[in-house]
């Protein structure tokens, strides 16, 4: 385990609004005013620390917000975007031209696959998917045009854990950039600690917490996130997926809460894991020592925050999980939704939903069936009710 405390970051961060307000105050302009025509005319030509300009470059709400990310990431700095995809299509095109290639874990998240497969090629970016628990396959792949390795911490949606200091290390030899979507493990991993370049976050999911926006940023060094935000070369400044400065202040709020509320999720899905375990249903949970991943997210997470609130059972078949799903939505466990971190449990199949995207054959492939269900636990007091319910669903279908 290691020994970061990543709401220790946050909690000594102290910013004030214009009135001594302990919440900063948002800012609701799309444009500054300056003082004198020159001073104007010099952030243009440079870029000024500290100066606002105009809203879609930066806005004093989003700052204060990507402040608070990067002391989470233990980076230098950090940009907020107005949804997970925009922070990706943004950290991707800024590094990659036609002509060069991505390699990429085959297990990622829907649509950053389809991102990669079907749009990037337009653009003559194209990717080649690995297996990132064989090591030797990843090497293979690079080649002279790569720019960038990209995963997952904890994959999506059979929670297969990637090996951030190794990859790191191929990284690092060939001259590319590590690209870590950290989506599933907010506080419980910090991959630029373990030596990736790029921290890539879905705030939508647990960052946020509340299922009432779509919010994405990018953690890194200064020099990536200034060069994401130049006015004339910057894909956040030309592509323009700015968060707006209300939704950055709500989710500086819900921020300061993440830590709590991982260790809830993360007690959670172990409970439920134990169940399914016992109940001899097909589980995949990090947590458990039975999950492959075990071990390697042992030696990468901070200490106390459990293993995430994400748990994924087989149930065999299309039908049975689809019957279930709706008995477990009547029976009040939780919403029969997509996404994931909210306040309570969440659950779809992803083969039908958000991992869709991937091929047939490619989903047989990396195991993931027909029958999955995924689950993102809630923050459940009475976890071991909520069980109960499943249980009886599960008696319902006849899988136990
Ligand atoms: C949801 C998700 C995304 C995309 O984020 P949006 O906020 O929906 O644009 C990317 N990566 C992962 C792992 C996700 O779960």
């Amino acid at each position: 385990m290691q020994n970061f405390d990543p709401s220790r970051a946050i909690q000594d961060y102290l910013v004030f609004g214009e009135f001594g307000d302990v919440n900063p105050s948002i800012t609701d302009s799309s444009t500054y005013t300056f003082l004198s025509a020159d001073k104007m005319e010099e952030i243009f030509e440079r870029e000024i620390e500290g100066c606002f300009l105009y809203s879609r470059h930066w806005n004093p709400s989003d700052k204060y917000l990507a402040d608070a990310l990067a002391r989470m990431e233990d980076t230098e700095a950090a940009q907020v975007s107005a949804s997970g995809m925009g922070a990706i299509n943004c950290t991707i095109l800024q590094i990659c031209s036609a002509g060069d290639e991505i390699v990429s874990s085959h297990t990622i998240y829907g649509g950053t696959y389809a991102l990669f497969k079907n749009f990037l090629p337009r653009f003559g970016v194209n990717t080649k998917f690995v297996d990132i628990t064989n090591l030797e396959e990843v090497k293979n792949a690079i080649n002279g045009k790569t720019k960038i390795f990209y995963c997952e911490t904890i994959s999506n949606p059979l929670l297969e854990i990637a090996n951030i200091p190794e990859l790191s290390k191929i990284a690092k030899e060939a001259g590319i950039k590590l690209v870590v979507d950290n989506t599933f493990s907010p506080m419980i991993v910090s991959p630029k600690r373990l030596g990736a370049d790029i921290v890539i976050h879905s705030m939508t999911k647990y960052i946020n917490g509340t299922s009432d926006c779509v919010a994405g940023c990018v953690c890194s060094t200064k020099e990536f996130i200034d060069s994401l935000y130049d006015v004339n070369t910057g894909a956040s400044m030309l592509l323009g997926p700015v968060l707006d400065s209300f939704r950055a202040s709500s989710i500086l709020k819900n921020l300061h809460s993440l830590h709590i509320r991982m260790q809830r999720h993360s007690r959670n899905a172990m409970y439920f894991s134990k169940g399914f375990l016992k109940l001899g249903v097909k589980v995949y949970y990090p947590g458990l020592p039975q999950h492959k991943g075990h071990e390697l997210i042992t030696s990468m997470m901070n200490e106390g925050m459990g293993y995430s609130g994400m748990v994924s059972i087989d149930t065999g078949d299309a039908d049975k999980a689809k019957k279930l799903m709706v008995k477990m939505q009547e029976e009040m466990v939780g919403y029969l939704a997509v996404s994931l971190g909210y306040f309570k449990t969440l659950f779809s199949a992803p083969s039908h939903s958000t991992s869709s995207e991937i091929p047939e054959d490619v989903q047989e492939k990396i195991g993931l069936g027909k029958g999955l269900v995924r689950f993102s636990l809630g923050l459940d007091n009475d976890i071991a009710m909520s069980f109960e319910r499943v249980k009886k669903c599960l008696k319902e279908i006849d899988l136990i």
